[in-house]
Protein backbone atom coordinates (compact mmCIF):
# COMPACT_ATOMS: atom_id res chain seq x y z
CA UNK A 1 0.00 0.00 0.00
CA UNK A 2 1.12 3.56 -0.95
CA UNK A 3 2.41 5.75 2.07
CA UNK A 4 -0.22 7.71 3.78
CA UNK A 5 0.85 10.92 2.71
CA UNK A 6 0.57 9.57 -1.13
CA UNK A 7 -2.84 8.81 -0.30
CA UNK A 8 -4.00 11.79 0.80
CA UNK A 9 -2.54 13.41 -2.34
CA UNK A 10 -3.73 10.89 -4.66
CA UNK A 11 -7.41 11.70 -2.62
CA UNK A 12 -7.11 15.16 -3.66
CA UNK A 13 -5.73 15.00 -7.12
CA UNK A 14 -9.11 12.85 -7.79
CA UNK A 15 -11.14 14.90 -5.94
CA UNK A 16 -10.01 17.61 -8.67
CA UNK A 17 -9.83 15.68 -11.51
CA UNK A 18 -13.37 13.51 -11.06
CA UNK A 19 -16.31 15.39 -9.30
CA UNK A 20 -18.13 17.78 -10.11
CA UNK A 21 -20.11 19.83 -7.19
CA UNK A 22 -23.63 21.05 -6.59
CA UNK A 23 -23.82 24.94 -6.71
CA UNK A 24 -20.14 25.30 -7.05
CA UNK A 25 -18.08 26.65 -9.54
CA UNK A 26 -15.58 24.19 -10.73
CA UNK A 27 -12.88 26.35 -12.14
CA UNK A 28 -11.91 28.18 -9.10
CA UNK A 29 -12.95 25.36 -6.64
CA UNK A 30 -10.21 23.37 -8.38
CA UNK A 31 -7.57 26.28 -7.37
CA UNK A 32 -8.34 26.11 -4.08
CA UNK A 33 -6.93 23.45 -1.35
CA UNK A 34 -10.17 21.00 -1.37
CA UNK A 35 -11.20 20.38 2.00
CA UNK A 36 -12.24 16.77 2.59
CA UNK A 37 -13.69 15.80 5.44
CA UNK A 38 -13.33 11.90 6.66
CA UNK A 39 -14.90 11.78 10.05
CA UNK A 40 -17.23 13.44 12.49
CA UNK A 41 -18.37 13.47 16.17
CA UNK A 42 -21.16 15.47 17.70
CA UNK A 43 -21.21 18.96 16.93
CA UNK A 44 -17.13 18.63 14.75
CA UNK A 45 -16.16 17.03 11.93
CA UNK A 46 -12.73 16.17 10.66
CA UNK A 47 -10.52 16.45 8.06
CA UNK A 48 -8.27 14.76 6.11
CA UNK A 49 -5.22 15.38 7.73
CA UNK A 50 -6.79 15.04 11.36
CA UNK A 51 -7.92 18.84 11.48
CA UNK A 52 -11.12 19.16 13.53
CA UNK A 53 -13.99 21.59 12.77
CA UNK A 54 -17.05 22.94 14.16
CA UNK A 55 -19.85 22.39 12.00
CA UNK A 56 -21.52 25.70 11.82
CA UNK A 57 -23.94 25.17 8.96
CA UNK A 58 -25.35 21.29 9.89
CA UNK A 59 -23.72 19.53 6.85
CA UNK A 60 -26.07 21.52 4.82
CA UNK A 61 -28.61 22.38 7.34
CA UNK A 62 -29.42 18.63 7.48
CA UNK A 63 -27.75 17.54 11.15
CA UNK A 64 -29.93 18.20 14.34
CA UNK A 65 -28.46 16.11 17.01
CA UNK A 66 -24.84 15.53 15.76
CA UNK A 67 -22.32 13.18 14.18
CA UNK A 68 -22.09 9.94 14.83
CA UNK A 69 -24.94 9.81 17.41
CA UNK A 70 -25.07 6.50 18.59
CA UNK A 71 -29.01 6.49 18.61
CA UNK A 72 -29.08 7.08 15.21
CA UNK A 73 -26.14 4.41 14.20
CA UNK A 74 -28.06 1.94 16.29
CA UNK A 75 -31.75 2.39 14.22
CA UNK A 76 -29.64 1.97 10.71
CA UNK A 77 -27.62 -0.54 11.82
CA UNK A 78 -30.99 -2.15 12.98
CA UNK A 79 -33.03 -1.89 9.72
CA UNK A 80 -29.79 -2.87 8.05
CA UNK A 81 -30.10 -6.38 9.72
CA UNK A 82 -33.41 -6.89 8.44
CA UNK A 83 -33.87 -4.94 5.32
CA UNK A 84 -31.99 -1.99 3.69
CA UNK A 85 -34.74 -1.45 1.08
CA UNK A 86 -37.88 -2.23 -0.13
CA UNK A 87 -40.76 -0.54 -2.67
CA UNK A 88 -43.46 1.35 -1.39
CA UNK A 89 -45.42 1.00 -4.94
CA UNK A 90 -47.56 -0.90 -3.74
CA UNK A 91 -45.98 -2.46 -0.87
CA UNK A 92 -45.41 -1.74 2.81
CA UNK A 93 -43.09 -1.71 5.69
CA UNK A 94 -42.91 -1.02 8.95
CA UNK A 95 -40.63 1.92 9.73
CA UNK A 96 -42.45 3.95 6.77
CA UNK A 97 -46.15 3.20 8.84
CA UNK A 98 -44.42 4.10 12.51
CA UNK A 99 -42.95 7.00 11.10
CA UNK A 100 -45.97 8.11 9.20
CA UNK A 101 -47.93 7.82 12.56
CA UNK A 102 -45.08 9.66 14.61
CA UNK A 103 -44.91 12.17 12.44
CA UNK A 104 -48.59 12.95 11.80
CA UNK A 105 -48.66 13.23 15.10
CA UNK A 106 -46.44 16.27 15.53
CA UNK A 107 -47.20 17.94 12.46
CA UNK A 108 -49.54 21.12 12.09
CA UNK A 109 -53.15 20.01 12.73
CA UNK A 110 -55.54 18.46 10.14
CA UNK A 111 -52.72 16.78 8.18
CA UNK A 112 -53.91 13.51 8.17
CA UNK A 113 -51.48 11.57 4.85
CA UNK A 114 -47.85 11.21 4.72
CA UNK A 115 -46.77 10.75 0.85
CA UNK A 116 -42.84 10.22 0.97
CA UNK A 117 -39.56 10.44 -1.32
CA UNK A 118 -36.23 11.55 -1.12
CA UNK A 119 -35.34 15.11 -0.89
CA UNK A 120 -36.86 18.64 -0.24
CA UNK A 121 -37.23 19.34 -4.22
CA UNK A 122 -38.89 15.62 -4.68
CA UNK A 123 -41.42 17.15 -1.53
CA UNK A 124 -41.91 20.55 -3.28
CA UNK A 125 -42.81 18.60 -6.55
CA UNK A 126 -45.38 16.69 -4.90
CA UNK A 127 -47.12 19.07 -2.98
CA UNK A 128 -47.05 20.64 -6.57
CA UNK A 129 -48.84 18.41 -8.47
CA UNK A 130 -51.16 17.30 -5.66
CA UNK A 131 -52.64 20.71 -5.49
CA UNK A 132 -52.86 20.72 -9.14
CA UNK A 133 -54.84 17.51 -9.14
CA UNK A 134 -56.77 18.18 -6.50
CA UNK A 135 -58.33 20.89 -8.19
CA UNK A 136 -58.40 18.85 -11.29
CA UNK A 137 -60.42 15.83 -9.77
CA UNK A 138 -63.27 18.25 -7.99
CA UNK A 139 -64.26 19.67 -10.70
CA UNK A 140 -62.47 23.17 -10.98
CA UNK A 141 -59.69 22.55 -13.60
CA UNK A 142 -59.21 26.50 -14.58
CA UNK A 143 -57.32 26.29 -10.88
CA UNK A 144 -53.85 25.32 -12.32
CA UNK A 145 -51.74 28.42 -11.54
CA UNK A 146 -49.94 28.88 -8.40
CA UNK A 147 -48.80 31.87 -6.31
CA UNK A 148 -44.94 31.97 -5.38
CA UNK A 149 -42.26 34.78 -3.84
CA UNK A 150 -39.74 36.81 -5.22
CA UNK A 151 -36.73 35.47 -3.72
CA UNK A 152 -38.38 32.13 -2.60
CA UNK A 153 -36.00 28.88 -3.01
CA UNK A 154 -37.84 25.62 -2.93
CA UNK A 155 -35.45 23.37 -5.05
CA UNK A 156 -34.00 22.34 -8.17
CA UNK A 157 -36.35 20.35 -10.01
CA UNK A 158 -38.06 22.07 -12.81
CA UNK A 159 -41.61 22.25 -10.91
CA UNK A 160 -39.45 23.57 -7.83
CA UNK A 161 -37.40 25.78 -10.12
CA UNK A 162 -40.91 27.33 -11.95
CA UNK A 163 -41.92 28.72 -7.87
CA UNK A 164 -38.37 29.60 -7.22
CA UNK A 165 -37.44 33.47 -7.17
CA UNK A 166 -34.22 33.72 -6.89
CA UNK A 167 -32.84 34.87 -10.31
CA UNK A 168 -29.19 34.11 -9.83
CA UNK A 169 -29.93 29.95 -10.11
CA UNK A 170 -33.31 29.95 -11.13
CA UNK A 171 -32.88 32.77 -14.35
CA UNK A 172 -31.26 30.42 -16.87
CA UNK A 173 -33.80 27.87 -16.83
CA UNK A 174 -36.84 30.13 -17.13
CA UNK A 175 -37.40 29.09 -20.77
CA UNK A 176 -37.77 25.24 -19.39
CA UNK A 177 -40.46 26.22 -16.68
CA UNK A 178 -44.36 27.39 -16.05
CA UNK A 179 -45.74 30.67 -15.48
CA UNK A 180 -46.43 31.58 -12.05
CA UNK A 181 -48.09 34.22 -10.34
CA UNK A 182 -45.90 36.21 -8.34
CA UNK A 183 -45.43 38.20 -5.12
CA UNK A 184 -43.41 40.42 -3.25
CA UNK A 185 -40.90 38.90 -0.86
CA UNK A 186 -42.21 39.37 2.37
CA UNK A 187 -39.12 41.16 4.08
CA UNK A 188 -37.96 44.15 5.90
CA UNK A 189 -34.50 44.91 5.17
CA UNK A 190 -34.70 45.42 1.76
CA UNK A 191 -38.35 45.97 1.37
CA UNK A 192 -39.35 45.88 -2.32
CA UNK A 193 -41.92 48.30 -1.63
CA UNK A 194 -39.50 50.72 0.07
CA UNK A 195 -41.51 50.74 3.19
CA UNK A 196 -41.00 50.58 6.96
CA UNK A 197 -42.02 48.19 9.63
CA UNK A 198 -44.01 48.51 11.72
CA UNK A 199 -45.29 51.74 10.37
CA UNK A 200 -46.17 50.34 6.57
CA UNK A 201 -49.16 48.07 8.54
CA UNK A 202 -47.83 44.85 6.49
CA UNK A 203 -48.74 46.37 3.35
CA UNK A 204 -46.94 43.11 1.69
CA UNK A 205 -49.57 41.02 2.79
CA UNK A 206 -52.23 43.54 1.44
CA UNK A 207 -50.35 42.75 -2.07
CA UNK A 208 -51.00 39.63 -1.72
CA UNK A 209 -54.37 40.05 -1.12
CA UNK A 210 -55.20 42.02 -4.43
CA UNK A 211 -53.23 39.67 -6.40
CA UNK A 212 -55.70 36.74 -4.71
CA UNK A 213 -58.81 38.92 -5.51
CA UNK A 214 -57.49 38.79 -9.36
CA UNK A 215 -56.60 35.61 -9.92
CA UNK A 216 -57.64 33.16 -7.00
CA UNK A 217 -60.26 31.63 -9.71
CA UNK A 218 -57.00 30.27 -11.64
CA UNK A 219 -54.92 29.91 -8.72
CA UNK A 220 -54.29 25.70 -7.34
CA UNK A 221 -52.13 27.10 -4.60
CA UNK A 222 -49.50 29.21 -2.99
CA UNK A 223 -46.37 28.25 -1.50
CA UNK A 224 -44.15 29.66 1.00
CA UNK A 225 -41.66 29.06 3.39
CA UNK A 226 -42.67 30.03 6.64
CA UNK A 227 -41.32 32.85 8.61
CA UNK A 228 -38.00 33.10 6.69
CA UNK A 229 -36.83 32.45 3.15
CA UNK A 230 -33.48 30.18 4.12
CA UNK A 231 -32.13 30.42 0.83
CA UNK A 232 -32.41 34.37 0.01
CA UNK A 233 -30.03 34.64 3.00
CA UNK A 234 -32.70 33.76 6.03
CA UNK A 235 -35.24 36.70 5.12
CA UNK A 236 -37.19 36.54 7.80
CA UNK A 237 -41.13 37.65 7.33
CA UNK A 238 -43.09 39.98 9.97
CA UNK A 239 -44.62 39.12 12.78
CA UNK A 240 -48.49 37.80 11.88
CA UNK A 241 -47.48 37.66 7.97
CA UNK A 242 -47.65 33.96 7.60
CA UNK A 243 -51.08 33.91 10.07
CA UNK A 244 -52.30 36.91 7.12
CA UNK A 245 -51.48 34.44 4.67
CA UNK A 246 -52.98 31.61 5.97
CA UNK A 247 -56.51 33.20 6.47
CA UNK A 248 -56.09 34.84 2.93
CA UNK A 249 -55.84 31.21 1.65
CA UNK A 250 -58.87 30.25 3.27
CA UNK A 251 -60.71 33.07 2.36
CA UNK A 252 -59.83 33.25 -1.69
CA UNK A 253 -60.12 29.29 -2.16
CA UNK A 254 -56.46 28.67 -2.57
CA UNK A 255 -54.33 25.86 -1.19
CA UNK A 256 -51.20 26.63 1.14
CA UNK A 257 -48.55 24.98 0.78
CA UNK A 258 -45.57 25.19 3.56
CA UNK A 259 -42.46 24.44 2.75
CA UNK A 260 -40.96 23.49 5.99
CA UNK A 261 -37.62 21.74 4.17
CA UNK A 262 -35.40 24.02 5.94
CA UNK A 263 -37.37 25.21 8.84
CA UNK A 264 -38.78 21.83 10.16
CA UNK A 265 -37.87 19.06 13.13
CA UNK A 266 -36.80 22.34 15.59
CA UNK A 267 -34.61 24.68 13.25
CA UNK A 268 -36.57 27.47 13.94
CA UNK A 269 -37.19 26.60 17.80
CA UNK A 270 -40.06 24.89 17.52
CA UNK A 271 -40.83 21.59 15.71
CA UNK A 272 -42.23 23.27 12.65
CA UNK A 273 -41.90 26.90 11.25
CA UNK A 274 -45.78 26.93 11.10
CA UNK A 275 -46.66 26.51 14.70
CA UNK A 276 -44.82 30.11 16.01
CA UNK A 277 -48.06 31.74 13.76
CA UNK A 278 -50.39 28.18 14.56
CA UNK A 279 -50.41 27.70 10.89
CA UNK A 280 -52.22 24.73 9.38
CA UNK A 281 -51.15 24.40 5.56
CA UNK A 282 -52.91 22.25 3.14
CA UNK A 283 -49.86 20.40 2.36
CA UNK A 284 -46.48 20.37 3.54
CA UNK A 285 -43.03 19.11 2.78
CA UNK A 286 -40.44 17.99 5.23
CA UNK A 287 -37.10 16.79 4.47
CA UNK A 288 -33.56 18.01 5.63
CA UNK A 289 -33.58 17.06 9.16
CA UNK A 290 -36.13 14.45 8.89
CA UNK A 291 -33.98 11.87 9.61
CA UNK A 292 -31.45 14.36 11.86
CA UNK A 293 -28.80 14.56 8.95
CA UNK A 294 -28.55 11.07 8.09
CA UNK A 295 -30.27 9.50 4.75
CA UNK A 296 -32.34 11.25 2.24
CA UNK A 297 -35.45 10.91 3.13
CA UNK A 298 -38.61 13.24 2.36
CA UNK A 299 -42.59 13.61 3.16
CA UNK A 300 -44.77 15.76 1.67
CA UNK A 301 -47.86 15.68 4.29
CA UNK A 302 -51.48 16.46 3.06
CA UNK A 303 -54.84 16.91 4.42
CA UNK A 304 -57.41 14.28 4.13
CA UNK A 305 -59.58 16.46 1.72
CA UNK A 306 -56.87 16.52 -0.67
CA UNK A 307 -56.22 12.57 -0.58
CA UNK A 308 -60.24 11.82 -0.88
CA UNK A 309 -60.05 14.05 -3.93
CA UNK A 310 -57.54 11.34 -5.35
CA UNK A 311 -60.08 8.10 -5.05
CA UNK A 312 -61.89 6.54 -7.23
CA UNK A 313 -62.13 3.69 -9.47
CA UNK A 314 -59.28 2.93 -11.32
CA UNK A 315 -60.91 3.52 -14.12
CA UNK A 316 -61.18 6.86 -13.30
CA UNK A 317 -57.62 7.55 -13.50
CA UNK A 318 -57.36 9.59 -10.45
CA UNK A 319 -54.05 7.93 -9.03
CA UNK A 320 -51.82 9.94 -8.23
CA UNK A 321 -48.53 8.46 -10.57
CA UNK A 322 -45.96 9.35 -8.58
CA UNK A 323 -43.06 8.05 -6.82
CA UNK A 324 -39.53 6.87 -6.62
CA UNK A 325 -37.19 4.46 -6.62
CA UNK A 326 -35.99 4.84 -3.31
CA UNK A 327 -39.33 5.80 -2.05
CA UNK A 328 -39.65 5.83 1.83
CA UNK A 329 -36.52 4.01 2.10
CA UNK A 330 -36.56 1.99 5.04
CA UNK A 331 -33.09 2.69 6.43
CA UNK A 332 -34.46 6.60 6.09
CA UNK A 333 -37.42 6.03 7.81
CA UNK A 334 -35.71 4.46 10.74
CA UNK A 335 -33.56 7.13 10.95
CA UNK A 336 -36.02 9.14 11.18
CA UNK A 337 -38.02 7.53 13.70
CA UNK A 338 -35.21 7.88 15.84
CA UNK A 339 -34.72 11.19 15.22
CA UNK A 340 -38.06 11.73 16.96
CA UNK A 341 -37.47 9.50 19.63
CA UNK A 342 -34.49 11.63 20.54
CA UNK A 343 -36.34 14.78 20.53
CA UNK A 344 -38.80 13.54 23.37
CA UNK A 345 -36.34 11.85 25.04
CA UNK A 346 -33.74 14.63 25.35
CA UNK A 347 -36.43 17.90 25.38
CA UNK A 348 -34.64 18.76 22.76
CA UNK A 349 -36.73 21.97 22.35
CA UNK A 350 -36.54 23.07 25.52
CA UNK A 351 -33.29 22.85 25.63
CA UNK A 352 -32.67 24.88 22.74
CA UNK A 353 -34.17 27.67 23.82
CA UNK A 354 -31.00 28.96 25.78
CA UNK A 355 -28.65 28.14 23.02
CA UNK A 356 -30.83 30.24 20.92
CA UNK A 357 -30.74 33.12 23.26
CA UNK A 358 -27.17 32.74 24.01
CA UNK A 359 -26.44 32.89 19.97
CA UNK A 360 -28.72 36.20 19.92
CA UNK A 361 -26.76 37.68 22.35
CA UNK A 362 -23.56 36.75 21.73
CA UNK A 363 -23.60 37.82 18.26
CA UNK A 364 -25.24 41.30 19.11
CA UNK A 365 -21.89 42.82 18.94
CA UNK A 366 -21.78 42.06 15.70
CA UNK A 367 -24.64 45.21 14.65
CA UNK A 368 -21.86 47.77 15.24
CA UNK A 369 -19.58 46.34 13.19
CA UNK A 370 -19.10 48.96 9.72
CA UNK A 371 -20.04 46.18 7.13
CA UNK A 372 -23.18 44.40 9.06
CA UNK A 373 -25.64 45.73 7.75
CA UNK A 374 -28.65 43.61 8.96
CA UNK A 375 -28.56 40.38 11.39
CA UNK A 376 -31.62 37.52 10.97
CA UNK A 377 -32.71 35.00 13.54
CA UNK A 378 -35.00 32.53 13.96
CA UNK A 379 -33.87 29.68 16.52
CA UNK A 380 -31.16 28.35 15.34
CA UNK A 381 -31.33 29.87 11.70
CA UNK A 382 -29.27 32.86 11.42
CA UNK A 383 -28.16 35.44 8.16
CA UNK A 384 -25.78 37.64 8.82
CA UNK A 385 -26.37 40.56 5.94
CA UNK A 386 -22.17 42.30 4.76
CA UNK A 387 -22.79 45.18 3.10
CA UNK A 388 -20.61 47.63 1.10
CA UNK A 389 -22.35 50.87 2.92
CA UNK A 390 -24.05 50.52 5.77
CA UNK A 391 -25.62 53.63 5.64
CA UNK A 392 -27.09 53.34 1.97
CA UNK A 393 -27.21 49.09 2.27
CA UNK A 394 -25.45 49.08 -0.71
CA UNK A 395 -24.57 45.60 -1.07
CA UNK A 396 -20.88 44.14 -2.06
CA UNK A 397 -20.18 43.25 -5.74
CA UNK A 398 -21.30 39.37 -5.70
CA UNK A 399 -17.69 38.93 -7.60
CA UNK A 400 -15.90 40.01 -4.71
CA UNK A 401 -17.83 36.74 -2.99
CA UNK A 402 -17.41 38.17 0.64
CA UNK A 403 -19.32 35.85 2.37
CA UNK A 404 -17.06 32.79 0.79
CA UNK A 405 -14.00 35.04 1.76
CA UNK A 406 -15.60 35.08 5.47
CA UNK A 407 -16.08 31.29 5.35
CA UNK A 408 -12.27 30.93 4.30
CA UNK A 409 -11.29 33.05 7.26
CA UNK A 410 -13.34 30.66 9.59
CA UNK A 411 -11.94 27.59 8.33
CA UNK A 412 -8.78 28.58 8.86
CA UNK A 413 -9.74 28.94 12.64
CA UNK A 414 -11.80 25.61 12.56
CA UNK A 415 -15.30 26.41 11.68
CA UNK A 416 -17.19 25.46 8.67
CA UNK A 417 -19.78 27.36 7.12
CA UNK A 418 -20.96 28.34 3.80
CA UNK A 419 -22.19 31.62 2.68
CA UNK A 420 -25.07 32.73 0.17
CA UNK A 421 -23.52 35.22 -1.48
CA UNK A 422 -23.34 38.51 0.90
CA UNK A 423 -25.00 36.71 3.70
CA UNK A 424 -22.84 34.49 6.31
CA UNK A 425 -25.12 31.73 7.48
CA UNK A 426 -25.14 30.47 10.55
CA UNK A 427 -27.44 27.01 11.29
CA UNK A 428 -25.28 25.31 13.74
CA UNK A 429 -26.82 20.99 14.98
CA UNK A 430 -29.68 21.50 17.60
CA UNK A 431 -27.15 19.49 19.71
CA UNK A 432 -24.67 22.17 19.75
CA UNK A 433 -23.07 22.91 23.31
CA UNK A 434 -22.69 26.99 25.18
CA UNK A 435 -19.21 26.18 25.27
CA UNK A 436 -19.08 25.95 21.01
CA UNK A 437 -21.66 28.60 20.44
CA UNK A 438 -19.08 30.51 22.04
CA UNK A 439 -16.25 29.15 20.00
CA UNK A 440 -18.61 29.77 16.89
CA UNK A 441 -19.59 33.31 17.30
CA UNK A 442 -15.96 34.03 18.35
CA UNK A 443 -14.69 32.72 14.97
CA UNK A 444 -17.19 34.85 13.16
CA UNK A 445 -16.87 38.23 14.76
CA UNK A 446 -13.32 37.74 13.98
CA UNK A 447 -13.70 35.94 10.13
CA UNK A 448 -16.01 39.17 9.54
CA UNK A 449 -13.83 41.67 11.21
CA UNK A 450 -10.80 40.39 8.81
CA UNK A 451 -12.31 40.64 5.84
CA UNK A 452 -13.98 43.35 5.69
CA UNK A 453 -11.80 45.87 7.36
CA UNK A 454 -9.62 47.78 4.74
CA UNK A 455 -5.86 46.87 5.18
CA UNK A 456 -5.04 50.68 6.37
CA UNK A 457 -7.37 50.26 9.22
CA UNK A 458 -7.19 47.05 10.48
CA UNK A 459 -8.11 46.45 14.40
CA UNK A 460 -11.33 48.89 13.88
CA UNK A 461 -14.31 46.94 12.72
N1 LIG B 1 -37.07 24.00 0.07
C1 LIG B 1 -36.32 24.76 0.87
C2 LIG B 1 -36.98 25.81 1.71
C3 LIG B 1 -34.93 24.59 0.94
O1 LIG B 1 -34.20 25.39 1.72
C4 LIG B 1 -34.35 23.58 0.14
C5 LIG B 1 -32.86 23.31 0.15
N2 LIG B 1 -32.05 24.21 0.73
C6 LIG B 1 -35.18 22.80 -0.67
C7 LIG B 1 -36.53 23.03 -0.68
C8 LIG B 1 -34.61 21.72 -1.55
O2 LIG B 1 -34.17 20.64 -0.77
P1 LIG B 1 -33.15 19.58 -1.37
O3 LIG B 1 -31.84 20.27 -1.51
O4 LIG B 1 -33.11 18.48 -0.35
O5 LIG B 1 -33.71 19.11 -2.67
Amino acid sequence: MPPLQDRKQRLIEQARRLIWHPFTQMSEWEKEEPTILIGGSGATLTDLYGKRYLDGVSSLWVNLHGHRKKELDRAVIRQIGKVAHTTLLGFSHPPAITLAERLLRIAPPGLTKVFYSDNGSTAVEVAIKMAFGFWQHTGRPRKKKFFCFDSAYHGDTLGAVSVGGIDLFHAAYKPLTFKVLRLPAPTCYRCPLSLTYPACGMACADEVERAMKRHHKEAAALIIEPMLQAAAGMLTSPPGYLAKIRALCSRYEVLMIADEVATGFGRTGSMFACEHEKVSPDLLACAKGLTGGYLPLAATLATQTIYDAFLGTYAEFKTFFHGHSYTGNPLGCAAAIANLDIFEKESVLKKLQPKVRALRAQLRPLRRFRHVGDIRQIGLMVGIELVADKKTKRAYPLEMRIGHQVCREAERRGLLLRPLGNVVVLMPPLSISMRQIEALTAIVKESIRIVTTPMRSKGTC
